[in-house]
């Protein structure tokens, strides 16, 4: 769980690189400059996905240190320990979960 984290950490550090603001002054090409602001767009993309994924696992964590790991967050059930495996940082059962993105 903490070698997942960090490992997360790792990869906000690589993909927040990506996202300087586009230096607008520079005399670059107009297509570049669309390529530029193109490419920020994904970094961000990227940053805000694994922000998400950081805050699922801090509370995975969390979850961990109260006992309630291991448990749905919306319905109690045990989580299989399949999809544990898959997704360690996940917040609710595939049932609960299947729920949620058909409603998104
Ligand atoms: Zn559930």
């Amino acid at each position: 769980m903490e070698a997942l984290r960090r490992e997360i950490q790792g990869s906000m550090e690589t993909a927040r690189s990506g996202t300087r603001p586009v230096d607008l002054g520079l005399p670059i090409g107009r297509l570049s400059r669309m390529d530029a602001m193109q490419q920020q767009h994904m970094a961000q993309a990227g940053v805000s996905a694994l922000e998400r994924r950081l805050n699922q696992i801090a509370s995975a964590l969390a979850a961990v240190a109260s006992g309630t790991y291991g448990f749905c967050r919306r319905c109690e059930e045990p989580i299989g320990y399949k999809r544990l495996k898959a997704g360690p940082e996940t917040p609710s059962c595939l049932r609960c979960q299947a729920e949620s993105e058909k409603r998104r």
